[in-house]
Parts: C-alpha cells; structure tokens; sequence
C-alpha cells in the first residue's frame, strides 16, 4: 500500500500536478490496475493525516482516533497504554515576571532550538504528584505523556501566537479538574527549570533564544485498539518518516520502520523507502510505504515542485512494476487531496489504483484526477480498501452461508 500523502490536486486552469507530470510508471500502473477515486473518510469530510491513515488500515476513525497527541507519542517512541494522557509540545521563549502564567510567549519555536535532549531530561526529573514522560520530536518539537487516572478534556496551554501570555490549562468538564490542576503544575515546574537550565543560560550568552517554556496542545487519551494482526491476522509493516504517521503503525501494533536517508520532506531517499518497503514483504503481510512530500509541496502551494517531485518520484517505481501481482497486490493511493490553490487539505477524493493478476483491468491508462473516475473501481471509501486488496488475494471470509 503505497500513500503519497497529500498527493491529489485541483484544477488551475484545467490542469493538475498530477495530469501533466510525465510519470510513465505511474501510468504503467494504472493501465494494468483497476482504478477509481477514493473517499478516505466520507465525501464532502476533509482527513486529517491520520484520521485517513487509521482508515486506510481499517480502523472507524470515529471510533479509534484518539487526538493527535498520542499518535505523535507513539511515532516517537513512547509506549503508550489505554487511559495515559498525551499533548504536543514546542519549546518556546517567555518573557515578564511571576510564574509562567503572567509570562508572554515572544517565539513559539525557541529560536528553532534543535537540540533539547538535555533541557528534555531535566524535565523528566520535575517531582509531580503522577508519572509522566517528555520526549523528543522533531526540531523544537516534544511530547508530553501524563498516567493515571486522567482526563484529556483539557484546554492548551500554547496561545498559538507571539506577544500573548501562556494559558492556564483548563478543565473542559468536572472531572477533568484534578487533571488540569497536575498539567498546570508541570507547566510552572517546567518552566522553573528550564529558566536556569545551563543550556539556557548559555544561548542567552550567545544571543540565542531561550528555550525556557513548553508549551502544550492537543490533548488526547489512548484508547483500546485492537491490533492489526488480530483484526486481519496479518503482519502490518508502516515504512515512513512521519512521526504522525508512524504513530498511527505504532497504535495499530504494526513494526515501524524509517529507512537512513528518509526524512519525511521532498528531500527523502525515495529509493531507500522502496526498497526498506520491498525487504519487509520477505516477514510482513501488509506493508504501508509512506511518502510526505507531496503534502508539503501542496502546504507550500508550489505547482511546479509537485510535478518535479512527481517526475523525480516515477523514476524510482519500476521496482514496484516488477513485484509478481500473482501473489502480491499493490495499491497506490493517498490519504487526501492537498491541493496547492488551497494549501490545505481537502475532501476531494484521492486517486487509487490496484494492481493484481485477477483484477478486472479496465481502461484507464493514466494515473491522475481526471481519468481515474472511469475506471472499475468507480468510488470506494478508505475503510473498504483493505477488504477490497484482501478479497483479491483470495484471504477474505466469506459473511453468510
Ligand atoms: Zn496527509
């Protein structure tokens, strides 16, 4: 299952990234393929990334997602049990007096600080009345776990804007209060600690930003999720760079792999991912190869770098041209549409193409918006694509008599 995160556009002036990029493999796969247009959620529902990503493994996102912040827990390595409250964090520079609540944000990044590693430890030693873990993400980007009996309805502390004071978590019902009085005192010793932090006191020296708060956002509680191999009965393997989408393989209890060279941006090794997804096959069952760039390239509203991306990515897919679709079926699809006249994520539906010895081939030769909704698998929804590859492959049971 190849997802090209964010790859599907829409029109500006009749043409698409896709319908004019010369990408023959890509044609090559749904001339031999069934196509179609997908909805990864429901028509007309913008996905987030990984919304449309439990989906895609077969999970009712409205059952089983649990808020971004302990899918991004779980893509960076925390292990996560059902009930542990988990945000997004950044390091940021606070300026004032008095503790942090009276304090104003002045960069929401730190200066792009990078490295947090020491900062992230002294946090973990903060005394608190319950467990917690803080790790690292990407760049000035962390995470903040809390256990015990906890409630995720709690507001953020990060006023998502400079020149505004920190907020004070609160509650967003009764039984949420105790929960907001823990994360406020996290974020007063946090603060406390990071303010003197010899790091700190160092990039002030420098004339460097200091990381001296962190801020918090989107909370979320894990839930209970079945795992994939109990679902299917299958191995599930996620090869991705995207501490999300990662995330999501964690959760589901799928092996998560990021190959050297990939880095979840227009400048990963598309080779490597193929090829860390094609050795998977030899011990997984199911493979999900995840590529995010064209996301970002649609964020970025750069037309023209998704066609070049496109091109440059066609070149590396004769590998997958070669797999033996008696015994393999491969799938290339999205998650959504990240259109660059929106910047955004869309609902449009996602272009899929399935390739595999028995399916009905029909007569799309192009792999783009345009063509893909003439083809046999007409519109299908995320949820229903699995069943659809499985039932292929002759691993289906059948309902009834
Ligand atoms: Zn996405």
């Amino acid at each position: 299952m190849f997802i090209l995160d964010g790859l599907p556009d829409r029109p500006i002036k009749g043409k698409t990234p896709l319908s004019i990029a010369k990408k023959p493999n890509l044609d090559k796969i749904a001339e031999i393929g069934i196509n179609g247009i997908m909805d990864t959620i429901s028509p007309g529902i913008r996905p987030g990334s990984d919304t449309s990503h439990l989906a895609l493994l077969g999970y009712d996102p409205y059952k089983f997602y649990t808020g971004r912040g302990p899918i991004e827990a779980a893509g960076v390595g925390i292990d996560l049990k059902p009930g542990d409250v988990a945000f997004r964090a950044n390091f940021a520079t606070v300026v004032g007096s008095g503790n942090i609540f009276d304090k104003v944000v002045v960069d929401r990044r730190a200066g792009r600080i990078e490295n947090t590693e020491e900062l992230i430890e002294a946090l973990n030693e903060i005394d608190l009345s319950v467990d917690f873990e803080v790790a690292k993400a990407t760049g000035h980007r962390a995470v903040v776990v809390f256990r015990g009996e906890l409630s995720a309805e709690l507001s953020e502390t990060d006023p998502k804007v400079v020149g505004e004071k920190v907020k004070k978590c609160k509650p967003l019902s009764e039984s949420a209060k105790n929960s907001a009085e823990i994360v406020n005192e996290f974020m007063i010793k946090a603060h406390e600690i990071l303010e003197k932090h010899s790091l700190n006191v160092e990039r002030e020296q420098k004339g460097l930003s200091k990381a001296n708060a962190i801020l918090l956002r989107g909370a979320g509680v894990m839930k209970e999720i079945p795992r994939f191999e109990e679902n299917y009965g299958l191995k599930l393997t996620v090869v991705s760079a995207t501490a999300l989408i990662k995330g999501v393989g964690k959760i589901v209890g799928g092996e998560v792999l990021t190959p050297d060279g990939a880095t979840g941006n227009k400048r990963t090794d598309i080779k490597a991912k193929i090829n860390s997804a094609l050795d998977s096959l030899k011990r997984s069952d199911v493979v999900l190869l995840h590529i995010k760039a064209p996301d970002e390239i649609g964020h970025d509203r750069d037309f023209e770098g998704k066609v070049e991306f496109i091109e440059k990515l066609d070149t590396h897919l004769g590998k997958l041209l070669e797999l033996d679709f008696s015994k393999n079926c491969l799938i290339v699809t999205s998650d959504h549409s990240t259109p660059v006249r929106v910047g955004e994520h869309t609902a449009d539906p996602v272009v899929v193409s399935v390739v595999h010895e028995g399916v009905r081939v029909d007569e799309v030769k192009n792999f783009s918006e345009f063509s893909a909704p003439k083809g046999g698998l007409c519109r299908i929804r995320g949820m229903d694509l699995l069943n659809i590859a499985l039932d292929l492959l002759d691993l289906s049971k059948k309902f009834g008599a």
